[in-house]
Formats: C-alpha cells, sequence, structure tokens
C-alpha cells in the first residue's frame, strides 16, 4: 500500500463552502481520507508529511471543454488534416500533459478526430500517460452536413442517433457530444450560427439512449430553436449557449440543465484569432453571448467552466482565462471557483469530485494566497496532487 500523504497546517477550501478554512488533509488509497483541526493529523513513519505553513488547498481544477487534438492556433482543422492521424495523436498527448502542472486534474473533451481522445482517456487510466483524468466524448454525433463534420457522425432520424450513440459507447466513449445548431469556426460555408441541426425528435431519442447506457450528453448550442430542442430534449450540458431566450433559461433551471458557456474563444476570435470567416461570426455573437450568460446567471442557472481550449486562439490550457472572463460576465469569485471544482464535477457525473472531503479523490491544488481574490494565482500552483502523489510544479 502507498505511503499516506499528509498535508499540514493549509487553509483548506473544500470546493463549496463561502470560504477556506485551516486544516489538516490526509490522503490514502488514493482518496481524501480526513480533513482534519490544523495541527491533529497523524503521520506514520512511512507517510509523506508536508508543512504547507497556510498555503491554500483547492480540489484539483476541472475544464470541462476541451480538444486536445487541435492546438490552439489560428487554424487548428488544418494542422490536424496536415499532420494526420498519428502525428495528431502524438501532439494530443502532449496538450494532455500540459494539464497536471496548471492544476487541472480532470478535462472533459468534447470532440476530437479519430478515437484519439478516448485512447488518451484510456493511457491515462492505465498509468501510460501522465495526464488529468479525461472523460472523452470522441467523434460527435451529428445531422449530415453539420457542425463540425471533420470529427462528426452523421446521423439522421431517431434510429440513425441511437446507432451513432451506440457505436461511441462501444467505442469507450464517457460522454456523448452533439450539434443542436450550427457553429463559429465548424466550417466555412454551409453552416449558420442559429441554424438548428439535429430535430427535437433526434435529441430526444439521443438523450434517451445515452442515458440509458450511462453517459452524460453535451449538445452544441448557440441559436435559440436549437438550444430550446435540446434542453426539452433532455440533454444534460448546454455548450455556448449563445442567444437563450428567457423560456429557455427557465426551462433550464427547472430541469437541472447546466450551461458551459465557453465565454473566452468567442472573445479570442473575435480579436482575430482565427479565420476570417469565424473572426466573422465571433464578432456578431459575442455581445449577444455575454447577455445570454448574464440572464442565465441571473435566473439561477448551474454555470461551469469549459475554455474550448485547443480551439482558434485557444492555448492548453487555459482555464483560468475562462474562470476570469466568467466572473466578468456575472459569476461571483465563489461562483466561478465552484464552476472550475465541485459544479463541474456534479455535471460531468462525478458526484464527490471537484471537493475537499473525505471520500473525494485525491487530486488537489496548491497555492500560495487567496484565489477568491487573485484567480491568476492559480495560473502557477506551486503544487499539485494527483491520484495522492505531489508533485512540486
Ligand atoms: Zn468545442
Amino acid at each position: 500500500m502507498a505511503p499516506a500523504l499528509v498535508l499540514r497546517d493549509g487553509r483548506v477550501w473544500d470546493g463549496v463552502s463561502a470560504e477556506a478554512r485551516p486544516a489538516d488533509v490526509v490522503c490514502a488509497d488514493g482518496l481524501v481520507r480526513e480533513v482534519a483541526e490544523p495541527g491533529t493529523a497523524r503521520a506514520g513513519a512511512d507517510d509523506i508529511s508536508v508543512d504547507l505553513a497556510g498555503a491554500t488547498v483547492l480540489p484539483g481544477l476541472v475544464d470541462s471543454h476541451v480538444h486536445l487534438v487541435w492546438d490552439g492556433s489560428t487554424d487548428p482543422v488544418a494542422h490536424v488534416a496536415q499532420d494526420g492521424e498519428q502525428l495528431t495523436a502524438v501532439r494530443a498527448a502532449e496538450h494532455a500533459r500540459a494539464y497536471l502542472p496548471a492544476g487541472i486534474t480532470t478535462v472533459r473533451d468534447l470532440g476530437g478526430d479519430w478515437d484519439i481522445a478516448i485512447t488518451l482517456a484510456a493511457a491515462v487510466d492505465r498509468g501510460h500517460l501522465d495526464g488529468p483524468a479525461i472523460v472523452a466524448a470522441g467523434q460527435t454525433v451529428i445531422m449530415t452536413g453539420g457542425h463540425d463534420p471533420f470529427w462528426g457522425i452523421p446521423c439522421d432520424g431517431p434510429d440513425a442517433v441511437v446507432r451513432g450513440v451506440r457505436g461511441q459507447v462501444a467505442k469507450g466513449a464517457g460522454v456523448i457530444k452533439t450539434a443542436a445548431t450550427g457553429g463559429v469556426y465548424g466550417r466555412s460555408h454551409g453552416e449558420e450560427v442559429g441554424a438548428s441541426e439535429l430535430t427535437y425528435e433526434e435529441l430526444a431519442a439521443l438523450a434517451g439512449e445515452a442515458h440509458r447506457r450511462g453517459r452524460r450528453v453535451a449538445a452544441h448550442a448557440l441559436g435559440e430553436d436549437g438550444v430550446r430542442n435540446a434542453v426539452r430534449a433532455g440533454i444534460d450540458t448546454v455548450e455556448h449557449g449563445v442567444f437563450l431566450a428567457e423560456d429557455v433559461v427557465e426551462e433550464m433551471v427547472r430541469r437541472g440543465t447546466v450551461l458551459c458557456p465557453t465565454a473566452e474563444v468567442y472573445r479570442r476570435m473575435a480579436d482575430g484569432r482565427a479565420p476570417g470567416y469565424a473572426v466573422r461570426k465571433a464578432r456578431e455573437v459575442v455581445e449577444a453571448h455575454r447577455r445570454s450568460v448574464a440572464l442565465a446567471i441571473e435566473a439561477g442557472v448551474a454555470v461551469i467552466a469549459g475554455t474550448d481550449a485547443g480551439a482558434p486562439g485557444m492555448a492548453h490550457p487555459s482555464l483560468v482565462d475562462e474562470i476570469t472572463t466568467l466572473r466578468d460576465y456575472g459569476l461571483s469569485p465563489l461562483q466561478a471557483l465552484k464552476a472550475a471544482t465541485s459544479a463541474a464535477a456534479d455535471a460531468l457525473g462525478m458526484p464527490g469530485a471537484g471537493r475537499v472531503r473525505p471520500g473525494s479523490p485525491a487530486d488537489l491544488v496548491l497555492v500560495d494566497g487567496d484565489p477568491f481574490a487573485d484567480p491568476g494565482l492559480l495560473r502557477s500552483p506551486w503544487g499539485v496532487v494527483r491520484r495522492q502523489s505531489l508533485r512540486w510544479t
């Protein structure tokens, strides 16, 4: 059995409470075993004991929307096409390795070429790759000619989408990603922001089958009707959520549908860090997006932090930028940190994760100072614990 890890005299934020409090944290068997009064945790002779001298302990961070095969350049799709499957896989592994030093211990990968992200998830699980836990969608279930066709499986009609879901589950997908509308970067022609794609009937069949197989559904949705279709169909997380209508926001609150805004990426693309057609579309939506997110926050929709890292202008990792932008769009400092920890873990179907409580995974971040006052501290944590093993960064 691995020695226990005893972190003494930290200030522990549990991922949920309003503030951090002085405590010792004991990790054993890959889990947080105990959060004890400061100075009271006992370490055995073989255990690893670290004096934190008042440093802050947080749950490992969660980025709920990444694309590991993409490199965050101006046109990542072109790079994948140029490099082909094998080199793209190696680059994706390199992107995955960048997350732990940044304190990000879980990512949800919402779409990629071939089965690379699913393979990386298994590689991390089995200890072949030193990276965050990866909840991977792999290929996406879309309509013929739908958003992100380069990695989409074209499925038309309820039977076809059910087949699409089953195919992804068979490959090992941890989540199902679909597209309810067109998008900004997707492709240069024939795809419009706001235009609905899979129908309500198709989305309902998709969500039903995914849930029956124990998988959550993330729907790319930026368009009033498309978001409404997705929410009514019972999908779990709305990705992007531009053009949210008031009735839809209310329905999201009623159903517990979660919003993953990916707020920062639209600002980056609108800044010019994308191909011309995407810059133009991003500029058209960026203000509407801000209003949509503010409307959702006001109504009490659960919001989680996802960056779209890998997409144009978004390097791996970019989570602190998203946390900052979500605060800018109306989340309180506490809500913004929950969006990247406990709220995210709940939305991903990992209850108990994203917390520092007995029984939580021993995935932790150690920083000096108060991340509520300054989330920028999370850019350079001085220590990261992943599956109970502590690394100095
Ligand atoms: Zn995305």
